[in-house]
């Protein structure tokens, strides 16, 4: 029997997003990325003058935020659509500033309660691929098949860097390495729900891995574990 929850989790592009997205559109199941539900938080509060370090108004703004993702609305090279209370924001929340800002945000358990409940509606009763921190351990602990990526620093911070110059922006390697730790470091330990490895995962160290090459990991994994 197929898993029908798979849960997908690691650190900053340790190759969550592109391998989800593959093995989802492999299996016909729904691909949820809920880093954009975080981002879109973030980017709210940016757009709307809340300050970040401000907990309770970010929490209040959290909670009252309508987040929607959808299947692709544009041939831009999106994944998914993100709409915040209706408005396009795919890719205003994928910018420096709220790289800079979004583990902040979501380190604050308001904001998280708010975005699980989300989460656990979505993966009720659906097939799905969810990926994020803290899917495996917190958001569904009963998930069928748990997955964590992983990478070196170093590995991971050259493929941030090639996406952002792809992307058309000057930006410094070194810069990026800088972000990505201090973003982990946050993401690592904070109070509620840190990143970690989910008790019996499959933890894939992708570094000098192809995504085709991950992605026959897993299917092998889903082979050898189908009685
Ligand atoms: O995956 P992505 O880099 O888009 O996630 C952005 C940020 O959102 C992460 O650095 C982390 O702070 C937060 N996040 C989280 N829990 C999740 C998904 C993302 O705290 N399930």
């Amino acid at each position: 029997m197929k898993p029908s929850t798979i849960t997908i989790d690691g650190p900053v592009a340790s190759g969550k997003s592109t391998i989800g997205e593959m093995l989802a559109r492999h299996l016909g199941y729904l691909y949820f990325d809920t880093g954009a539900m975080y981002r879109a938080v973030t980017w709210a509060a940016l757009a709307r003058g809340v300050p970040v370090e401000d907990e309770a108004a970010v929490t209040a703004l959290a909670r009252q935020l309508h987040i929607d993702i959808t299947p692709p609305t544009a041939d831009d090279g999106r994944q998914y659509t993100v709409l915040a209370d209706g408005e396009d924001v795919t890719w205003a929340i994928r910018t420096p500033e709220v790289d800079a800002h979004v583990s902040v945000v979501s380190a604050y358990s308001g904001v998280r309660w708010a975005m699980v409940a989300q989460q656990r509606r979505i993966a009720q009763g659906r097939r799905v691929v969810m990926v994020g921190r803290d899917i495996g351990s917190v958001v569904l602990p009963d998930a069928d098949l748990k997955l964590y990526l992983d990478a070196t620093p170093e590995e991971r911070a050259r493929r941030r860097w090639l996406e952002r110059r792809a992307r058309g922006e000057n930006v410094a390697y070194e810069e990026v390495l800088a972000m990505m730790w201090r973003r982990d470091e946050i993401d690592s330990h904070r109070t509620v729900s840190p990143l970690r490895i989910p008790d019996g995962a499959l933890v894939i160290d992708t570094t000098g891995l192809s995504v085709e090459e991950v992605l026959a990991r897993i299917l092998q994994h889903l082979e050898e574990t189908d009685p």
